[in-house]
């Protein structure tokens, strides 16, 4: 349902579809004067006793679009969820269930009236054009205008109808047209039965190539085969016509793999921590219940080889299997792993397929061909039947939260899928996040490690460089350390291959005139333009507002522009003078926004085309590459500094992960951090890689200032144009907030300006309702939005996010 409502609405059933309707199909209802597609989610026969209106007042439905279910009960049942804890309209969280593009267009269409009927008794006139209209619509049920369009010119036609209109003679209805995405057939030929004697002779020559072609093959499509054959598709058809070769129509599958799939699986023995691991998973697959466990291992410590196994034994119990991955990036190589032990029993599901590929990935889940699936966030929505296992992996990541409406954790939602399909779930991180830590601490999750390296490989040795002595030694800021340079000198010696890190793209942070010290805004949010040197432009990273860079300052009209701050872009630029000779290259989204430029520059890093790659934190993600033996990161110290109370947890995340990238191979690695903030205990720890020692740090802050996981948070955000308005909209909301709060189990924080305060236009106040209690947080949230909305306020302006990430 493309409207943003919250609850369900009743309609009755026409009698024609009463008998075919069931939960999980799409429904075309009128809502207001337009026919949108809805969800069926219940049926009843008795008018449900909560609802406020007679069977009069009820509408009926229009028609059913579907003639099976588009949602499995898995999938209401689990976006029923959803919508319930994340406060999200379940039409929308259904949809983005559903591969996009698959509900049918709504089309204006005429119909003949009963007067139009008894007129076209009465005109003579066989030029007339009503007559030729009403003739048309007699033969045809419903007419587009378009489809008229050969009877009269257009400005004419629409004259004539609106005025047939007026009389009565026509309506016009809304009629359901065609989804966009659908199945894709194409004509294929058959050869009917084996010739006569009689038949043979009469044949031509290229006939008679079209039949040896079609010798020894079941089904060749019409162009394929008038191609080789060398013939006209006329030639084919005659041979149609006499019956001896039959037309049919084939699914034809749009495959998301692009690359060549590697034939060979590679079959190792496990090592005994990967074994006596997968006896415990196996052991709570094979009894069919909920478990969950956290499989905390190092970077190539084998986990992805556990989640193999873990497949297989599923799929050996006769079970299906999810595996969810945060980034596009990843998918390539995990899915061509998969694809290797799997074939065709996985399906891939991520943003990036083209809506046509999704749509067959996503019908081959539903009809059970594939029991595999791989995928982004909204693959936990995936239609698998008889769930085994799910595996969640880089658990900690940040991109399995949804950043829009309907707000969603991925990671979460699986949890809860595993749950209530008696699933075993394997939550897996190097890092994981503080809570699934915490999880595993009081129980709720069992801990499984592996805490070294696949044939013992050294972790790579990770040290911090003080850019405060930097400073001092140089006398003005550095962007690289003498450390950084001496190492990427020495690496690429050897022969070896580098990566320079920093997670702000673009060419400067932003744009100071040293004569007026004005800086340029964006016109739309709170923050400063950056600067792209390639494309020549200043860039809003947050609304995407762009504009010239300019050659004076703005205000002042000086020429004394002054680019401050680095981003990627820059780095590139200063590495390749400093190392001319070194092939570098540049990963970051500006580079990477097309998936074939982005795959090719990691395959030739791969291959040894590209020495040293520079980029934001993409490139600290999952990539193996085993000649990698050097990784600096540029910088830390904006992440740290971030008014967020995950800013450490992050950092450390980070650092442990670009870690993970140095000395894959044989060749032990190096990781140089430069940071103004040496002794901050998020870096500490993560040079000796640490996690423990993080953890217990950390936990204490998260405490003794009651962040989760030992409260419920919830960040309440007012936004509109009028800065005034949001203001009080913003008190009132507390107000409310604190009459539903009387028992005082929440505390609630604010309103205070956003720490992003104006964004794509708007205004931004939040409100943070924490509470040990996490019932406690939505019972207080939900009774004062309702008695803001039931005071005529627009609830489109409050979004209320449930278990926030950041609370920027
Ligand atoms: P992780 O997912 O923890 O990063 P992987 O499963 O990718 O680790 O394993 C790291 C590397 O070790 C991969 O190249 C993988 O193919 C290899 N590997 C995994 N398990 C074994 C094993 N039992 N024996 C030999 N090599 C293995
Ligand atoms: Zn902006």
């Amino acid at each position: 349902m493309p409207v943003h409502v919250f609850q369900t609405f009743t309609y009755k059933l026409p009698e024609n579809v009463r008998e075919a309707a069931q939960p999980g199909m799409r429904i075309l209802i009128p809502l207001g004067r337009s026919l949108i597609a809805g969800y069926v989610v219940g049926l009843h026969n008795e008018l449900p006793a909560d609802l406020d209106v007679t069977e009069a007042e009820i509408k009926e439905a229009s028609s059913l679009i579907d003639e099976v279910p588009v949602c499995t009960p898995e999938i209401l049942q689990i976006t029923k969820w959803v919508a319930d804890y994340y406060a999200s309209p379940w039409g929308e969280v259904i949809k983005s269930a559903l591969p996009p593009g698959t509900n049918p267009a709504i089309r204006e269409a005429i119909r003949i009236t009963d007067s139009g009927h008894a007129k076209l008794e009465t005109i003579e006139e066989d030029s007339s054009l009503e007559k030729q209209i009403l003739l048309e619509l007699i033969h045809r049920n419903t007419l587009s205008k378009d489809d008229l369009s050969h009877v009269a010119p257009t400005h004419q036609l629409i004259r004539t109808l609106r005025e047939m209109e007026n009389r009565g003679w026509i309506t016009w209805e809304k009629v359901q047209g065609h989804a966009p995405v659908k199945t894709k057939l194409r004509r294929v030929v058959g050869l009917r039965q084996p010739l006569t004697d009689i038949e043979s002779e009469r044949l031509t020559e290229g006939q008679r190539r079209v039949l040896d072609l079609m010798h020894d093959r079941s089904q060749l499509s019409v162009q394929e085969l008038a191609k080789t054959a060398s013939v006209n598709v006329s030639t084919i058809n005659s041979l149609a016509k006499r019956g001896i070769l039959e037309f049919a129509t084939e699914h034809v599958r749009r495959d998301p793999f692009s690359s060549p799939v590697r034939d060979e699986p590679e079959h190792y023995k496990l090592t005994d921590a990967q074994t006596s691991i997968l006896e415990e998973i196996e052991a709570s697959l094979t009894k069919q219940e909920y478990s969950a466990f956290l499989l905390h291992g190092v970077t190539g410590s084998g986990k992805t080889e556990v989640y193999i196994r873990a497949i297989q034994r599923t799929l050996a119990l006769g079970r299906s299997a999810m595996m969810l991955v945060p980034e596009i990036a990843l998918t390539p190589v995990f899915s061509q792993r998969l694809r290797a032990h799997f074939g065709d029993q996985v399906a891939i599901f991520h943003s990036s397929l083209q809506r046509g590929e999704r749509f067959d990935e996503w019908t081959r889940v539903k009809n059970g061909e594939a029991r595999v699936v791989i995928g982004t966030r909204s693959a936990v929505f995936a239609p698998v039947r008889n769930l085994g296992l799910v595996v969640v992996d880089e658990e900690h990541e940040s991109s399995y939260r949804q950043q829009d409406s309907p707000y969603y954790n991925g990671r979460d939602t699986a949890i809860v899928r595993a749950q209530k399909e008696s699933a075993t779930v394997i939550l897996g991180s190097a890092t994981p996040s503080l809570e699934s830590f915490q999880n595993a601490r009081t129980g709720k999750y069992q801990h499984l490690a592996l805490p070294e390296r696949i044939g013992g490989r050294p972790m790579a040795e990770a040290s911090i460089v003080d850019m405060r002595k930097v400073f001092a030694r140089h006398g003005k800021p550095q962007v690289f350390s003498d450390e950084l340079l001496e190492a990427i000198r020495t690496t690429h010696d050897r022969k070896e291959q580098s990566i320079v890190l920093l997670n702000r793209r673009g060419y400067s942070s932003f744009v100071l005139c040293r004569s007026c010290g004005e800086t340029i805004q964006c016109p739309n949010c709170d923050v400063t333009l950056t600067y792209h040197r390639t494309e020549r432009v200043m860039l809003c990273h947050y609304c995407n507002h762009r504009q010239p860079a300019p050659s004076a300052c703005l205000a002042c009209g000086k020429k004394f522009i002054y680019y401050v701050g680095e981003g990627t872009e820059k780095l590139e630029e200063l590495l390749k003078e400093l190392f001319p000779s070194l092939r570098i290259a540049r990963i970051d989204r500006d580079t990477s926004s097309r998936r074939r430029q982005f795959e090719k520059t990691l395959t030739d890093f791969s291959q040894g085309r590209i020495d040293m790659l520079v980029g934001t934190q993409m490139l600290a993600k999952g990539h193996d590459f085993p000649n990698v033996t050097l990784v600096g990161v540029v910088s830390v110290d904006a992440g740290l500094a971030l008014p967020d109370f995950r800013s450490a947890e992050r950092t450390f995340q980070l650092i442990t992960q670009v870690a993970g990238r140095a000395g894959r191979g044989d060749r032990p690695g190096r990781v140089l951090i430069q940071t103004y903030h040496p002794y901050h205990y998020a870096l500490r720890h993560a040079c000796a890689q640490d996690y423990e020692q993080f953890f217990n740090e950390e936990i204490v802050y998260r405490q003794n200032h009651s962040y989760p996981p030992f409260v419920a948070l919830a960040n309440l955000l007012i936004h509109g144009n009028d800065l005034g308005r949001v203001r009080s909209d913003a008190l009132e909301f507390r107000r409310e907030l604190d009459k539903a709060n009387s028992e005082r189990l929440c505390r609630i924080l604010g309103p205070a300006p956003a720490p992003l305060a104006r964004l794509k236009g708007e205004h931004r106040f939040q409100i943070l309702i924490k509470s040990r209690s996490r019932r406690q947080v939505r019972t207080v949230a939900d009774a004062a939005l309702k008695s803001i909305g039931d005071r005529g306020l627009n609830l489109r302006f409050f979004n209320l996010e449930i278990d926030p990430l950041s609370i920027m």
